[in-house]
């Protein structure tokens, strides 16, 4: 890879992500669903975010945007591709 290399996007598994407990995913649930009603997006398996929202769920989960990112690759709701996306944004 090269330094060109456009960073991964962020996709959240929609399936899997309804499937953990909501007193853990419950905030992460409610922004999904508020940007795919935001979208008109009802329909998708996966939902693409923007870089900012990880950073606005960071400030959410009280936690910094990799380890966040790490906790959503455990839960199966992020791909482990992503963990380059924060990587490249974060410093
Ligand atoms: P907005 O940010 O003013 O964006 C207006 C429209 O520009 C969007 O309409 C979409 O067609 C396009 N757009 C903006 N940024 C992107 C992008 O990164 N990729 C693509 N493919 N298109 C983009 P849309 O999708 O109907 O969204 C309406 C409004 O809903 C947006 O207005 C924004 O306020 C909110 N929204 C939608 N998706 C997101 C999201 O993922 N995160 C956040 N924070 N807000 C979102
Ligand atoms: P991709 O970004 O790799 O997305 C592959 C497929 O994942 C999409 O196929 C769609 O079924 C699903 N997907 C990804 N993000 C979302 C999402 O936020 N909501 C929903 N409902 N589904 C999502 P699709 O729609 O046939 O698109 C094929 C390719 O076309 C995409 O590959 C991307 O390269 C391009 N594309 C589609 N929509 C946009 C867009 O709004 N912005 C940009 N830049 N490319 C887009
Ligand atoms: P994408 O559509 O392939 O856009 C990739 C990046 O190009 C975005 O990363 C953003 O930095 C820039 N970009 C694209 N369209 C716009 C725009 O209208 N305004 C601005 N200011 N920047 C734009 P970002 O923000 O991390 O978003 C990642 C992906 O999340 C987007 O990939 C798209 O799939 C989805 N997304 C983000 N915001 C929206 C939105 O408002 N509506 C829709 N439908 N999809 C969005």
């Amino acid at each position: 890879g090269g330094a060109a290399e456009p960073p991964p996007k962020l996709v959240l598994d929609l399936e899997r992500l309804s499937q953990v407990p909501s007193e853990k995913a419950g905030p992460l649930q409610r922004y999904a669903a508020t940007i795919q009603s935001q979208r008109g997006d009802y329909n998708g398996k996966v939902l693409s975010i923007r870089q900012d929202d990880l950073r606005t769920l960071a400030v959410i989960y009280d936690q910094s945007p990799s380890v966040l990112t790490d906790q959503l690759i455990g839960w199966g709701v992020l791909d482990s591709d992503a963990r380059r996306a924060v990587q490249h944004d974060e410093g």
